[in-house]
């Protein structure tokens, strides 16, 4: 019983002794580690003769109960100590000045594409992305191009090293994508997405570049419905005095397919350097779609018609800001990005 007491009495005058966090620490390991004193003093219980045994029990257990206690006051005292200590001695100045954080944007090819699908969505076009690696199937076969077909030449296209896996060269393999899945439902959607194309790079042509194509799919669709759409976007997109000229063209996965041409954002029609002295600035190939892709998207061509178009937001974003060379949105130069 008097090792007990003794023990206490220690246990609390060393306890007091403790200045910080890691002599508290090494109080804790010293009286209640594995092999630490309150332990070894509750192991004793059993040796204990038998008499004396319920009253040295009761007496151990009290002992530990009021040192754990004192120990957990301790351990909130050394906090606030702590705190005081930091307060006192780590003096901030706050008449320093903040450090300056840099304000992030947008990309501006990322901006132009949100502003692209905010007009389109307003028509009740979605969103839809599909993949950059595609088969030579989904890439041409699918949009009336068989192997060997002429049009392929149009393209310059990166084969993977798994035969018929490629980069696709275009986003029409979406208009494949989204009609699989829609049909026989009607379809409204946007496909944007990064094409690429083997091609010399110059300040007009990146081997890598964005598209937005839209598709519309549904009963009754006409040349005027594309017309009406085009121009609507237009409008919206150059300004709401834009005229727009369309000429007929040749795509192999619509037929008729037309170039559409805005009148130049900057003369007007007069003729500038922008519009090449023609008055117009060519924005979009477009078109009805054609009966074989219509049927390999699952839609039969006798009673569904659709329309189809695409353009280079990076073209559109050219135009707007008078940027006169392509590799700059790639080119990560933070001089000619942070002027959008
Ligand atoms: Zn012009």
């Amino acid at each position: 019983m008097s090792a007990l007491t003794e023990l206490e009495r220690r246990a609390h005058a060393e306890l007091a002794a403790c200045v910080d966090a890691a002599a508290l620490r090494m109080w804790h390991t010293k009286y209640f580690g594995d092999t630490g004193a309150v332990k070894l003093a509750l192991a004793q219980i059993g040796k204990v003769p038998k008499e004396q045994r319920a009253e040295y029990g009761k007496e151990a257990n009290r002992v530990k109960d009021a040192l754990a206690i004192a120990f957990d006051a301790a351990l909130v005292k050394e906090k606030d100590r702590a705190l005081e200590r930091s307060l006192t001695e780590e003096v901030v100045d706050v008449s320093m000045p903040g450090r300056n954080i840099e304000r992030g944007r947008l990309h501006l090819a990322t901006r132009t594409l949100r502003e692209i699908y905010s007009i389109f969505a307003d028509m009740g076009f979605q969103v839809y992305r599909t993949r950059e690696v595609e088969t030579d199937e989904m890439n041409f076969e699918l949009l009336n191009m068989p192997p060997h077909h002429p049009a392929r030449d149009m393209w310059d296209t990166f084969h993977t090293t798994t035969p018929g896996v490629l980069l696709r060269t275009h986003t029409s393999p979406g208009q494949i994508h989204v009609m699989r899945e829609m049909a026989p439902k009607p379809v409204r959607a946007i496909l944007p997405g990064m094409c690429f194309r083997y091609e010399q790079i110059t300040t007009r042509s990146e081997i890598m570049f964005q598209q937005v194509e839209g598709l519309a799919v549904d009963q009754g669709i006409s040349m005027g419905d594309l017309k009406g759409a085009i121009q609507a976007f237009a409008r919206r997109l150059f300004g709401q005095e834009r005229k727009i000229r369309i000429r007929s063209s040749y795509f192999p996965f619509t037929e008729p397919s037309i170039e559409v041409d805005v009148d130049c954002i900057v003369c007007r029609g007069k003729g500038c350097g922008l519009c090449k002295r023609t008055g117009w600035l060519e924005i979009m190939g477009a078109g009805l779609v054609h009966p074989a892709v219509l049927r390999n998207g699952g839609y039969d061509p006798a009673k569904f018609s659709g329309f189809a178009f695409g353009m280079g937001p990076q073209r559109v974003a050219l135009l707007r800001h008078g940027i006169d060379d392509i590799r700059l949105f790639w080119g990560n130069d933070l001089r000619f990005l942070c002027q959008f």
